[in-house]
């Protein structure tokens, strides 16, 4: 078969590869349909995931249908189509008991890490029966694409930990595929205001359609200012950090109100000062999480029902043959105005 392989930093190629067979029972073999390219492909890229190593074939998300299955996989079998989670979850080690399964001892995030991922024409998952989920005939597939990765974290790293309410002010930092799901699954709360900032225009006037209230660009307006202005001088109850910079996490904790909530999505590489000087009597919270992909039953449910559209997600289809091209696509995304990618393969 053929496969997106990285090479080390900077390096990557489509190439062939041996088609995935069958190592433990609990295995499942997946034909992938349809997958995409996440930010953390391109942090793998830079070389900032050490433990991905050359020969790896990247990607952890994608839809597919069932090719095989391991004699102890009792709910899929061939031919069935399936959301695959970009979390594996082996259902009974001590942290997927308590629905922790990014950390799961013999899963979490492995796909496209530690064993080979989704930009491929087949791939193995492990403990299938709990990594896996059934997609309903009729059922848009390639907006579900956005359910194994993107959806479930915006919704439980950001909407769930911020504790969105009714009537609330949130304000969303980053308005990158992440920011956006985050302002599409907070929606299920219905904030009072949502306040979107970026630096890029494109992707704030998308956010404008998808149901931002205001927008600011942090490059050329003092954000913290305008916020408390809009705020009368209170500050956000909820502010989500969907960046992942120093800047953007300093400006949820000067924008913060007193009993507000910041919650961390983005994935941070250096160290960010903590202001408890000011913070310590205002009473706020501030939380860190992995993605558990508890979520994405609930998400798929209102998928289905055509709740949300996570499809206006997508703004760009390549064949996956096509992946390289498609990536100088997603790494340009200012110049190229790229949200998301679908790969299909044909
Ligand atoms: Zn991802
Ligand atoms: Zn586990």
């Amino acid at each position: 078969m053929q496969a997106l392989v990285y090479h080390g930093p900077g390096k990557k190629s489509w190439e062939e590869k041996p088609t995935p067979a069958i190592i433990e029972s609990s295995d499942a073999i997946i034909k992938i349909l349809k997958t995409t390219i996440c930010g953390t492909d391109l942090h793998i890229l830079k070389g900032d995931v050490p433990e991905v190593t050359d020969g790896r074939i990247l990607g952890h998300e994608g839809v597919g249908v069932v090719e095989e299955v391991g004699s102890a996989v009792t709910g899929f079998k061939k031919g069935d189509h399936v959301l695959i989670s970009c979390i594996t979850s082996c259902g009974k080690c001590s942290y997927c008991r308590k629905q922790m399964y990014s950390h799961c001892e013999k899963g979490g995030w492995i796909l496209g890490h530690l064993i080979d991922g989704t930009q491929a024409e087949y791939v193995r998952i492990p403990f299938a029966d709990t990594s896996l989920y059934h997609i309903p005939p009729g059922t848009d597939e390639e907006a579900l694409v956005m359910l194994s990765d993107i959806l479930p974290t915006a919704f439980e790293c950001g909407v769930v930990n911020g504790k969105v309410k009714p009537g609330d002010t949130v304000a969303i930092i980053g308005a990158g595929p992440i920011g956006l799901a985050v302002l599409i699954t907070a929606q299920f709360y219905t904030p009072a205001d949502i306040i979107m900032i970026d630096i890029d225009d494109n992707r704030l006037n998308v956010a404008k359609t998808f149901g931002a209230t205001h927008t600011y660009n942090s490059s050329r307006e003092n954000v913290a200012e305008k916020i408390m202005t809009l705020t009368g001088q209170q500050g956000v109850d909820v502010a989500i950090e969907a960046v992942g910079v120093p800047a953007t996490f300093e400006l949820c904790q000067s924008i913060i109100a007193p009993g507000g909530h910041i919650a961390n999505v983005g994935v941070h590489g250096k160290a960010v000062a903590l202001h408890l000087e000011t913070l310590w009597s205002k009473n706020i919270s501030i939380t860190t999480r992995l993605v558990d992909t508890v979520s994405t039953e609930l998400l798929l449910k209102n998928v289905i029902s055509k709740k949300i559209d996570p499809s206006k997600l997508i703004t760009h289809h390549f064949a996956l043959k096509d992946i390289v091209n498609a990536y100088n696509t997603f790494e340009h995304a200012a110049d190229e105005k790229t949200l998301k990618v679908i790969l299909t393969n044909e």
